[in-house]
């Protein structure tokens, strides 16, 4: 693949998180990468067009300021972003996940609007960037990632009005109503709308923000044509679905060291059906909803018991955030009263890991699964859907998927769609894709499998790439338009 002939720019990127961190051992100092969709999805196109991507190192003292990366075949530079305490607890934890985080996932009971957190939010994307301007050569893309980042695009060009800048919002983006809730509403949609690409995973997060644009600023949307427009600048607003590594998740399924543990996972649970729900611990993905849809299962369909387990691996997240230690309690003593319920000798409804699982053992896991349950109440995208598609190589097995999921606008055929706030509506999911002729859920599986492969990584990769591409003859055009329209 080369990204190079798509885009011949070099690549000044820029997230929260750095996509390595760096461990202590001895002496050295060993480069680990990060997990995740954010730098799976990123770092081959950087590896491709060179460049420096700017983050935190996810640690109050960050280590070495800078260095060349991928470690054993460096591509691209790291530069990190040193942020103290006080930062990482009122930009990070306080402004970004206890307000726009919990108000872009419809969760406004849990928003902590605080000033002191927006203000100190502001200040640190100040900081970020001042990494990037200073790290700007002529030609470069800026390409800027997430919802921690919102203000960066108005500060870059406040700095170089003329530079292309790219963004990617990566969680849901609400609707208007919702979104008229944050206080600083105006400033972040103008500090988005200094880029001049903004991409999301799906058309109703584009119809959310041009409604936003709209309503809240008063600017002038051409919706058929994705475009806002401010002053003489046109900003494109996009509906890029983020796709997956296929190839190295099949390759993964077909390695028989993965076969030889799915199967040992299937031993190991002595259930004749086998539902699995993989996440980090976070209250958008409706892990207390999966276990009270599993107690309902079971109470109503008692046949199933010793006959069904579900199997949830939550990997631990923003476990300073009180939010997030209150709801381990709470599945912790959920899960505990469930299995105290109907548990046997040689049986539980329930196996429950509390860890991050290395992303290629999760392959195994994919394996093992008879369905995935993966009903969130609100995800941008949901990769792990995609994951256990793309694993399924013997086309068996079955998506039970929430319709608030990103990802529910592509499968929403072939998934079993429901409403994760109704209980027995989830229950009776499960119990229809036990009772799915296998032949119905071979062909559902089949086409999603087609899906994922048509619109995977590298599909998505070159999408981007292309509109980046165009960003400066679209400029270039509003600029003549505006002159045009003036001229006496
Ligand atoms: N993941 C992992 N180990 C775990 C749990 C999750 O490697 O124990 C990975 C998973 O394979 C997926 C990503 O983390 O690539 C989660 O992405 P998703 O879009 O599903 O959710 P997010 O965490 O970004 O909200």
């Amino acid at each position: 693949m080369n990204f190079k002939e798509l885009c011949p720019a070099r690549l000044v990127v820029a997230s929260n998180r750095s996509p390595y961190t760096f461990r202590q051992i001895g002496r050295s100092m060993k480069a680990e990468r990060a997990i995740g969709g954010l730098v799976a999805a990123v770092e081959p196109a950087l590896c491709f067009l060179g460049g420096i991507w700017i983050g935190w190192s996810g640690r109050p003292q960050h280590q070495p300021e800078r260095m060349a990366v991928p470690p054993d075949d460096p591509k691209y530079e790291l530069q990190f972003v040193a942020l103290s305490n006080d930062e990482i607890n009122r930009y990070y934890e306080g402004f970004a996940n206890g307000a726009l985080w919990p108000l872009c996932h419809y969760a406004l009971d849990k928003c902590d609007f605080s000033r002191e957190h927006w203000q100190v939010y502001a200040a640190v994307n100040q900081k970020f960037a001042a990494a990037i301007l200073q790290e700007l050569r002529p030609q470069d893309v800026v390409w800027i990632h997430d919802y921690h980042l919102a203000l960066v695009p108005q500060f870059v060009r406040t700095g170089a009005p003329g530079v292309r800048i790219a963004y990617f919002w990566h969680i849901p983006f609400p609707s208007v109503d919702l979104f008229r809730a944050l206080p600083w509403r105006r400033d972040v949609l103008r500090g988005l709308l200094n880029s001049d690409l903004i991409g999301f995973h799906t058309e109703t997060y584009v119809r959310n923000f041009l409604d936003c644009a709209e309503t809240i600023l008063n600017v002038p949307v051409d919706r058929e044509r994705g475009l806002v427009t401010l002053g003489n600048r046109a900003v494109k607003v996009r509906a890029l679905p983020l796709g997956i590594d296929v190839a190295y998740c099949q390759q993964l399924a077909s390695s028989p060291e993965m076969q030889a543990k799915a199967e040992t996972i299937r031993r190991a649970l002595k259930s004749e059906i086998v539902a699995l729900g993989v996440e980090r611990l976070d209250y958008t993905k409706g892990i207390l909803e999966r276990m009270w849809a599993v107690e309902r299962l079971l109470e109503k369909y008692p046949d199933l018991r010793h006959r069904f387990s579900l199997l949830q691996i939550a990997a631990p997240s923003r476990t300073k955030v009180s939010e997030y230690r209150r709801l381990k309690r709470l599945v912790d003593e959920t899960i505990g009263r469930i299995n105290g319920r109907f548990a046997q000798l040689d049986w539980a409804p329930i196996t429950y890991f509390y860890k991050a699982i290395p992303r290629a053992e999760l392959t195994a896991y994919y394996q093992a699964a008879d369905m995935a349950l993966v009903i969130p109440l609100r995800d941008g995208m949901n990769l792990v859907a995609k994951e256990y598609v793309a694993s399924r190589t013997n086309d068996e097995g079955i998506i039970i998927l929430s319709e608030f999921a990103g990802v529910a606008e592509e499968f929403e055929q072939e998934a079993i769609l429901v409403n994760p706030f109704d209980i027995e509506q989830v229950a009776e999911a499960i119990k229809q894709a036990i009772d799915m002729e296998p032949s119905e859920r071979r062909q559902r599986m089949h086409r999603l499998r087609e899906k994922v492969k048509r619109h995977d990584l590298t599909w998505w990769l070159r999408r981007i790439l292309r509109e980046i591409a165009s960003l400066s003859e679209s400029r270039v055009v509003v600029e003549s338009n505006v002159m045009r329209h003036r001229a006496p």
